[in-house]
């Protein structure tokens, strides 16, 4: 039994387990030779080296990964197979978030639906697709998406490096409908202005929301609160709308800053900001103030897996100096978003910066991505992004 037109490829001998226990990559060394000549993109089944079906997957011979398994069963990976595993997504949004309309919608291998990124923001949605299989497909999800949501445009945010590892260009436009400027969403009782042209990734870092929350369960009327790599202002905003007095925002991107100010202002606290166009490892050398809540969200450190001792390092030294702009007493909320970087050792490079500035740190909170980027225990990838909440003294 095969499915007509769809290539075969093999697994060697052994590489099935990790496989059939939920992993849904299939590396290169993986795989008996003959997809090497497979077309980039193209549907694949897979077979165990005794010929028993693994499941149904897309090729890329050009990639590490050379396969993305989306299914375990015998079934072609077209409309009515995707317009259920977009339906199940949604449901489990509306399970989560009952009317939420800012979230993830898709959230790529957790989903079923390797290399998709689905955001929706109000009426538009942005797709960030990551592989040549899920490139192939984007029709398909475009119409599925039009489908269900009716949106007033889809963007194509298809600018990420990792495009790079799969040999497919990078590119940014609007793939339907149309899109005049930034779009005005509100979470959590907060405006945003979010930028799906020409924001960083999606237009905003949704992943981080339950953290935002969570700082904001910490903040006194009153509070003086640094926001380090602030972006478009996220945990500041969450900050001042519990009470804080005042936020310094600091970033190295002037885009970012003037969508800080800009949502400062449509929520009502322009007042309450200063801002700092500055690199944040230069910057917090110099203590200059003390602050009730230092928040620490650096871009991915660990690029790559022989960079992570050095990311470390990293963590550690940034978060020492961080430290050292808490007040006695005060709280350091501090993130990684490297996947490469495991918890654990991360951890490690807090206790060390503790060490490092002389301080105590108490642990008070710890968090990781938004339940819209749920973690598939059987792929530890899915999970990359960690938070935590410490008191300093
Ligand atoms: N905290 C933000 C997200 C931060 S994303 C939020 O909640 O939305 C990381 C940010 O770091 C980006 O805005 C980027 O412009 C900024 N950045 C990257 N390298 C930097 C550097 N060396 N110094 C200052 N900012 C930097």
């Amino acid at each position: 039994m095969v499915l007509s037109g769809v290539e075969m490829v093999k697994l060697k001998a052994g590489a099935d387990k990790r496989i059939r226990d939920g992993h849904s990559w299939i590396f290169s060394n993986e795989l008996v030779d003959g997809f090497q000549s497979y077309e980039s993109g193209r549907p694949v089944q897979v077979v165990d080296h005794k010929g028993k079906l693994i499941g149904v997957g897309t090729v890329n011979p050009h990639s590490l990964i050379a396969v993305r398994l989306f299914c375990r069963e015998r079934v072609e990976i077209g409309q009515a197979f995707l317009r259920q595993r977009i339906a199940r997504a949604v449901a489990l949004r509306e399970r989560l978030l009952p009317g939420e309309r800012v979230c993830r919608l898709i959230y790529g291998e957790s989903d079923g639906l390797p290399g998709l990124i689905v955001d929706r923001y109000g009426d538009v949605l942005v797709v960030q697709s990551g592989t040549a299989g899920m490139d192939r497909l984007l029709p398909i999800v475009t119409n599925l998406l039009v489908e269900s949501f009716s949106p007033r445009a889809i963007v194509m945010a298809n600018d990420a490096s990792v495009r790079e590892l799969e040999g497919i260009r990078l590119y940014r436009e609007v793939a339907w409908g149309s899109l005049g400027g930034p779009v005005a969403v509100e979470q959590d009782g907060l405006r945003f202005l979010v930028d799906p042209l020409h924001g960083q990734k999606t237009g905003l870092f949704l992943d981080q929301r339950w953290s935002r929350l969570l700082l904001a369960s910490f903040i006194r009327p009153g509070d003086r609160v640094l926001d380090l790599f602030c972006y478009s202002g996220g945990f500041g905003l969450y900050a001042l709308k519990a009470g804080a007095a005042h936020v310094t925002f600091v970033d190295s991107s002037q885009a970012a800053l003037d969508m800080a100010a800009e949502n400062s202002r449509l929520n009502g606290f322009g007042e309450r900001i200063s801002l700092v166009k500055a690199d944040v490892f230069e910057f917090v050398k110099s203590p200059s103030e003390r602050f009730d809540a230092v928040v620490l969200d650096p871009p991915a450190l660990a690029k790559g897996r022989k960079n992570v001792p050095a990311a470390l390092r990293g963590y550690r030294d940034l978060n020492a100096r961080a430290m050292v702009w808490a007040n006695n007493g005060g709280i350091l909320a501090t993130a990684s978003c490297s996947g490469l970087v495991h918890v654990d050792s991360w951890l490690d490079s807090l206790r060390e910066a503790a060490q490092k500035a002389q301080k105590t740190l108490r642990f008070i909170a710890r968090g990781g991505q938004s339940p819209d980027h749920p973690v598939l225990a059987s792929m530890p990838e899915t999970e990359y992004l960690k938070f935590a909440i410490g008191v300093i003294e």
